[in-house]
């Protein structure tokens, strides 16, 4: 068992991952389809099993953010529709596409041409959707650019216009006024391309956030991926799905000592300790994403001051904002700086634990190491997951 050399894994529940998908279908339309975002590794969980557990649940439709990602899915035995959301920046990229059959997107002109250039070259079909730039700032044409990218790719019998697709900036937000705009103006540029003669059938600008708050833009498919690994879009929501998270980060005591009250744990003294204590090393650390934050600059004088309330509460060990690992169902704080790949617990002594004992551990999924065995579970016991011709992989780590 690979865990046992790396004493750390990921267990994911493959019951809770179906249930997310029915809860997620219990507000999808007839007409709607269902596109499973499976990028940065299915959010940590896995982007090759997951998609042929959602497969083998019945969806036919998956979105990556990069070529490699697609590939990976791809060579996992997933046959079905594979949307990448970033453009292919040169020739070599656009074939390895092409022969993958993978779905592409055309955001500029520039993707327009390799593409086409690319897919006359090998003569080979490939079904590609639009981006349209509505307010993110990221990828996207305006009306002009998507018209004449339409009136050239007209020309080209290789080439399907399968989707037209737009991302929306700040649908979790509650003032909906920019995210109803900037569905009006893709509902614009939709419009004019119908009157200049181009109907692209599958329009979709729909992530998670939009799914739960915007009905009226769910429209021929809807992409999701948070609601998949069972959590809910930052913001706040007046839906309500029944969703679990299937995901949990498992390690396990790795040393085990009494120490005297008063002794310095970690670098620089971080801390020391108020009463005697059983202190347990544990293998994981800032390495494995323990104890690190997205730094994004604060937005704006409130933000600013809620990050430092929090920082505050964290200094202060509110329950709440510091870390806390789970062992045997309790949980006990870390204590002192944690190490590159390794962190200390304080358990008290009258608590019976020993070296070897599981430990579970708040991490953010998508920061876990790929290279971290992900044990797919039904009832506690591992499975295998099939891909579409029912080939049974021994999943990694069992
Ligand atoms: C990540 C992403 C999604 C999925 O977003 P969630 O909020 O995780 O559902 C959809 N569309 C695009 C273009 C994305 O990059």
């Amino acid at each position: 068992m690979k865990q046992y050399l790396q004493n750390k894994w990921v267990e994911i529940d493959v019951d809770v991952v179906k249930g997310n998908l029915e809860a997620i279908k219990t507000l999808l339309e007839e007409r709607t389809r269902l596109v499973a975002v499976l990028k940065a590794d299915a959010y940590g969980h896995g982007a090759v099993n997951i998609a042929r557990l959602l497969f083998q649940q019945g969806v036919d439709f998956f979105a990556v953010s990069f070529l490699g990602e697609a590939m990976e899915i791809r060579k996992g035995g997933i046959r079905a529709s594979i949307l990448v959301f970033s453009p292919m920046v040169d020739e070599d990229q656009v074939k390895e596409a092409i022969k993958n059959k993978l779905t592409l997107t055309i955001a500029s002109l520039y993707d327009s041409q390799l593409i086409d250039e690319v897919s006359r070259r090998l003569n080979q079909k490939v079904s590609v959707h639009l981006k349209v730039e509505t307010g993110l700032g990221r990828f996207g044409m305006n009306g002009e650019e998507l018209i004449s990218v339409c009136n050239s790719l007209k020309e080209n019998p290789n080439i399907y216009i399968e989707g037209i697709y737009t991302h929306m900036a700040e649908a979790a937000a509650s003032d909906a006024s920019y995210t109803e705009g900037q569905f009006s103006s893709f509902m614009e540029i939709i419009q004019s391309l119908s009157a200049a003669g181009f109907r692209i059938p599958v329009k979709h600008c729909a992530n998670s956030a939009v799914f739960l708050k915007y009905p009226h833009m769910h429209l021929d498919a809807v992409r999701i991926g948070t609601l998949l690994s069972g959590q809910y879009p930052a913001g706040s929501f007046s839906q309500t799905l029944s969703l679990a998270d299937p995901f949990k980060f498992k390690s396990q005591i790795i040393a085990l000592r009494n120490r005297k009250a008063g002794t310095y744990l970690g670098y620089y003294r971080s801390y020391r300790m108020k009463n005697p204590a059983q202190i347990a090393v544990i293998p994981v650390g800032y390495n494995d994403g323990l104890a690190l934050e997205v730094a994004n600059k604060p937005e704006g004088f409130i933000d600013l001051l809620k990050k430092l309330v929090k920082m505050v509460l964290f200094y202060f060990d509110s329950p709440r904002y510091s870390l806390y690992i789970k062992i045997k169902g309790r949980a006990y704080p870390l204590r002192g700086k944690i190490f590159m790949q390794m962190a200390l617990i304080e358990i008290p002594l009258n608590v019976g634990v020993s070296v070897g004992d599981e430990v579970e551990i708040p991490l953010r999924k998508t920061l876990i190491a790929k290279n971290i065995s992900r044990i797919y579970l039904r009832d506690g016991a591992a499975v295998k997951i099939e891909d579409e011709d029912g080939t049974s992989y021994v999943v990694e780590g069992v």
